[in-house]
């Protein structure tokens, strides 16, 4: 961790999240039809990392949003027309630039993990929060990202104790499918961020 990135999280000491009603109190929302409710005695306690680009490798131009929204126009682009019937979401994207948009309540499911399992538990949906991270398995990821994850993530703690350090990529509760977010991720760096917060 460069010592400029020390001094930027210990400048925000005092600055935590909110979140209230499932939803983070500052940041952008784009509401998504892709969730569905958790059972009442479900208890959330498992973060899961991911990382998703469109076009793949492309990084702006807002297809995201579009894409968890179910409105991703298929005539933007060639990839677009296979993928743009999925019925699929996140809790939240940070995007290249650290800015964060949710979709879906923390409360309620967002579908993200797919057919996956975290220490013999199946459907994680059930009982984690996905956070997308905009890029590639390979691509490394931006300081604004870790800086804004860790943040996110410590917000999520506090608010959902059973959490703890109970927090995964996607490619760890879904091994036969999924590589994100991949080894560009440094989860050293993530970890140790966290313990700066
Ligand atoms: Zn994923």
């Amino acid at each position: 961790m460069t010592k400029d990135f020390k001094n930027k999280l210990s400048s925000l000491e005092n600055y935590s999240m909110e979140i209230f009603g499932g939803w983070l109190v500052n940041e952008e929302k784009q509401k998504s039809p892709h969730f569905s409710l958790r059972d009442e005695e479900q208890i959330v306690h498992l973060v899961v990392v991911h990382n998703i680009s469109l076009p793949p490798a492309q990084f702006g131009g807002g297809y995201i949003t579009d894409f968890f929204l179910g409105k991703l126009d298929t005539k933007a682009h060639p990839y677009f027309e296979e993928i743009a019937q999925l019925k699929v979401s996140a809790h939240c994207l940070i995007t290249r630039e650290g800015k964060i948009i949710q979709y879906v309540s923390f409360d309620d499911k967002a579908w993200h993990a797919g057919v996956s399992s975290y220490q013999g538990q199946a459907n994680c949906n059930d009982f984690s929060i996905g956070i997308e991270l905009e890029g590639t398995d390979d691509i490394p990821y931006s300081t604004e990202q870790y800086q804004a994850l860790s943040l996110l993530t410590k917000a999520l703690q506090i608010q959902y104790p059973d959490i703890k350090n109970n927090i995964t990529g996607h490619s760890d509760i879904a091994p036969q499918r999924k590589t994100d977010p991949g080894k560009a991720f440094n989860w050293q760096y993530f970890i140790d961020c966290l313990k700066y917060r």
